[in-house]
């Protein structure tokens, strides 16, 4: 089932999740309906959060960039009860985007390499190390889960450039091609 994603503003986006329950109800089905809201979105990651839910669980999947990129193949996770325990290596900058933060793209600066323990989809434990890319949208979806939103990393004159928009987005003025939750639908 697609759901709706909220938008920039809506109250969720801001919270530090809590770990998700070892004996949440339905988990597969949440599972299931993030990936699907996500392909129906053409993202690459989605958090809890930007589906109302204030737990710690978010999915990534990387295939899309396959063809060109053969390391993306097969990277497709679900990471529950996250915690980066190490970030480190170079400062990376690059472009983000974000489905909860339509039509704004911006240059963010993160470090290319973590170390990250979670639980996977069948609530193994895992201690790995991701870097480039693949250690990027992690923290790009881990910010997420602990409240933090890609335009909170901009700097105070790109911050200015895109209040405007960002404006909108609260009003819920935004040209989404799949479905949103805007801050002013309660
Ligand atoms: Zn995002």
């Amino acid at each position: 089932m697609i759901l709706p994603v909220y938008l920039c503003g809506q109250q969720v986006l801001r919270k530090v999740c809590q770990d998700l329950p070892a004996d949440y109800k339905d988990l597969d089905q949440l599972i299931g309906n993030m990936f699907e809201t996500m392909y129906n979105a053409d993202g690459v990651g989605l958090a809890g959060p930007q589906v109302g839910l204030d737990y710690r669980i978010f999915v990534i999947d990387l295939n899309v960039f396959a063809d060109e990129k053969p390391e993306f193949k097969d990277f497709k996770k679900v990471f529950i009860n996250a915690r980066i325990t190490e970030r480190d290596g170079e400062d990376v900058v690059a472009e983000e985007g974000c489905l909860s933060i339509p039509d704004i793209h911006e240059n963010v600066t993160r470090k290319n390499r973590i170390r990250i323990q979670y639980l996977d989809e069948n609530l193994n434990s895992h201690d790995e190390i991701f870097e480039g890319y693949k250690a990027r949208v992690i923290q790009h979806e881990y910010d997420h889960i602990e409240g933090i939103l890609f335009v909170d990393h901009l700097s105070g004159i790109r911050k200015q450039l895109v209040k405007g928009k960002l404006s909108n987005i609260l009003k819920g003025k935004t040209n989404c091609s799949y479905k949103v939750k805007p801050a002013s639908i309660k």
